[in-house]
């Protein structure tokens, strides 16, 4: 890769770790969906955050696999990220100890004036931090069968709902692909409930 090259990749990804972003994803059924996300960083925030509340809280249970609690991983990551931001921080505009998006930024313009090595440092380092962030927040979370008949074509066993990383996107039936999306879960949600109300009363 030469230096013009490497600087495109480069701000590609410090895109992809600051900024929100959107991602076309298929449905079972083959339809398109387009996913709004957060940062990677932003997103890794949020685990972060989630996943040491849910220590705490007696809510709903998430489920397994969603929202794996603070690890050793957790922290490993947040500690290379870190260090590796620092590092390159230090080596092209001389200072540290700024927004993790801010110093990515100033890297990523600092190196615009920086010789090839300096280029090809950073370029790989925020590589590395995009490659690791991805990895950990898992980005193919397979959807969750819901229990309970599904509310239009009143079969069972038939709603699946899509997850990414911070909660539930949307429902689709595989029988009769009715579709709930994120702001309409909770009337299905309500649906299914008041059906296992019913079942209780029987
Ligand atoms: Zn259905």
């Amino acid at each position: 890769m030469n230096r013009g090259q490497m600087l495109t990749a480069m701000k590609e990804d410090v895109d992809r770790l600051t900024q929100p972003f959107r991602h076309i994803e298929k449905t079972d059924t083959g339809a398109n969906y387009i996913g709004h996300h957060l940062g990677l960083f932003d997103q890794f925030r949020l685990e972060l955050t989630e996943s040491t509340k849910n220590k705490e809280d007696n809510g709903p249970r998430k489920p397994a696999g969603s929202k794996p609690p603070m690890a050793d991983k957790h922290l490993e990551l947040m500690i290379f990220i870190t260090k590796s931001i620092r590092d390159m921080a230090l080596l092209t505009v001389g200072r540290t100890a700024r927004y993790l998006e801010e110093s990515l930024r100033d890297i990523l313009t600092a190196c615009l004036r920086s010789d090839e090595r300096t280029v090809e440092l950073c370029y790989k380092s925020v590589s590395e931090i995009r490659r690791r962030l991805e990895e950990l927040l898992t980005w193919e979370i397979p959807p969750r069968k819901l229990n309970g008949q599904c509310p239009i074509c009143t079969n069972k066993n038939t709603l699946l709902v899509y997850m990414d990383t911070y909660g539930p996107i949307y429902a689709i039936c595989t029988h009769c692909h009715s579709r709930w999306d994120r702001d309409v879960l909770g009337i299905l949600a309500g649906s299914l409930e008041s059906e296992n109300t019913e079942k209780n009363v029987d």
